[in-house]
């Protein structure tokens, strides 16, 4: 059976407790995502509303994917603050699944972490040992992934599409990490046998994964590398802390902006980066960060805000080109 969830969570459990994870941010972007609009607004949720939220309503109409549900993890502290009516919704609606609440503490405090990940444990009835296997077995993947992520962004000539859905999809290994296991381990050898790029500009992405699907290609139509994907990198658990307690306290997306500013110029640096395209999502408490990201962020940045799931419009075209042509 399979375990959804809204954002990423400690997924050790989950494939500790022999299920399967799947996001459902993952599911609602590969799936018919205009449609599952269409119908999450029918469903009860405001035009005004968020399309991922929306669109995570609407999925619950497909019988393909409740019928394999057994429950919803939810996460009402450190996401999204639209979670709590979402929630309500899906009891309206899915009165048969169990929902169970998580909360990443605002104040990062370990003990409340600590408190969040036992009920998580004692839920799905996983040893202590059968965690830290999985654990141990699900970092052989990220270390896998750190290594793609390094390649590319030193080769420069992955294309930032592959990259932005390698990391991204880290959150739930696509429900088989041995076969995603195989898939980087493929990039990697491609990466590996091919030479260096030398593109003029190198780019940094940041921000809730984009809901614009011709984003990243349209960037590399310029002489430009995305070479870094602030939030989806966080996804993958770069940093491969020794329990489960301290990986999720070095996930920095659900707690402060500050720690995520760091990160980026810490980046910034790292990556050699030219500039940084900050994405909001239209309707997203989250847009309320933009001012903090261009007081703080220390390269040039480009705020985008997308709604619906489809290619890029001409005038965010125009705004791109000419932050292209500043940069050059
Ligand atoms: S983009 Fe913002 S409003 Fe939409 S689901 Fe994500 S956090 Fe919530």
């Amino acid at each position: 059976m399979t375990i959804a969830f809204t954002t990423t969570i400690p997924q050790e459990y989950i494939w500790a407790a022999g299920l399967t994870p799947l996001d459902l941010n993952n599911y609602f972007i590969t799936g018919d995502s205009r449609h599952f609009i269409g119908n999450g607004e029918q469903m009860g949720m405001p035009r005004s509303t968020c399309s991922w939220i929306k669109g995570i309503l609407g999925a619950m109409q497909e019988e393909a994917l409740t019928s394999k549900l057994q429950a919803i993890i939810a996460v009402t502290e450190g996401d999204c603050s639209n979670n709590h009516g979402l929630i309500s919704l899906f009891k309206y609606y899915l009165p048969h699944l169990e929902i169970i609440h998580f909360s990443y503490p605002a104040d990062k405090n370990p003990e409340r972490l600590k408190l969040e990940l036992s009920k998580l444990q004692s839920y799905f009835g996983v040893s202590d040992e059968k965690l830290v296997v999985t654990k141990s077995r699900l970092d052989q993947v990220r270390q896998k992934v750190n290594r793609y992520d390094y390649l590319q962004y030193t080769k420069l000539n992955a294309a930032a599409k592959v990259t932005q859905n390698i990391l991204v999809s880290t959150s739930d290994f696509d429900g088989n990490y041995e076969k995603f296991e195989e898939n980087v381990v493929a990039n990697i050898n491609l990466l590996e046998n091919t030479p260096t790029g030398h593109p003029s500009l190198r780019l940094g992405y940041c921000g809730v994964p984009t809901i614009i699907s011709d984003l990243f290609t349209y960037l590399e139509s310029f002489p430009a590398k995305v070479i870094f994907f602030e939030v989806e990198k966080d996804f993958s658990m770069p940093t491969i802390e020794s329990t489960v307690l301290e990986q999720y306290l070095a996930f920095r997306y659900p707690y402060d902006i500050y720690s995520r500013i760091h990160y980026i110029n810490e980046q910034i640096l790292e990556r050699k980066l030219d500039g940084i395209i900050y994405y909001a999502q239209a309707f997203c408490h989250r847009q309320i960060d933009s001012f903090l990201i261009q007081k703080l962020v220390k390269a040039p940045v480009l705020i985008l805000e997308g709604d619906a799931p489809g290619a890029l419009d001409m005038r965010t075209k125009i705004r791109l080109e000419s932050y292209i042509e500043r940069l050059l």
